[in-house]
């Protein structure tokens, strides 16, 4: 089936935090059920800001924080949407090895934060890496 509406690939540079949620607001429009999106740069580069965007465009409503004391939150838009960040993945699967798949599933679409730990995840669709630019400037860069 063909898709809606392409995805914005490449890179692209951001001059405030609205205009970063406005870049993932377009990517959302390409995404799909199933699809996952991973998210990579450095504390404070953008990553939550990013998927904050995105989930609104998938129109999730109320407050969308990074998660704390979990690996994910999940929302519901007009799709299912899931919001992981792995940075402490490597304790939290040591006590639950099953914990992504309430997470990573056919009827949702996932943003991760810190996927590395993860090793190969099922679904990616999308590489978003996000990097300061001096200031609030940041260059995202966005590949398949
Ligand atoms: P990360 O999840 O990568 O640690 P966050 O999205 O939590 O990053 O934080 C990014 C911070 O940088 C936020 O406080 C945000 O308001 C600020 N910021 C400033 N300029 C930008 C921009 N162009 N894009 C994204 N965030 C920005
Ligand atoms: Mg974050």
């Amino acid at each position: 089936m063909q898709r809606l509406s392409a995805p914005p690939l490449g890179t692209h540079r951001t001059a405030a935090p609205e205009e970063t949620e406005a870049l993932a607001a377009r990517l959302a429009a390409a995404l799909e059920p199933g699809d996952v999106v991973l998210l990579s740069g450095e504390l404070g580069a953008g990553k939550t800001t990013f998927v904050r965007g995105a989930c609104r465009a998938l129109g999730v409503t109320g407050a969308i924080v990074s998660p704390t004391f979990t690996i994910g939150r999940r929302y519901e838009g007009r799709v299912p949407v899931s919001h992981l960040d792995l940075y402490r993945l490597g304790d939290l699967a040591e006590e639950d090895p099953g914990l992504l798949a309430d997470y990573l599933a056919p009827e949702r679409v996932a943003f991760v934060e810190w996927p590395e730990v993860a090793g190969d995840l099922p679904g990616v669709v999308a590489r978003v890496a996000l990097a300061h630019a001096g200031g609030d400037a940041r260059e995202v860069t966005i590949a398949p």
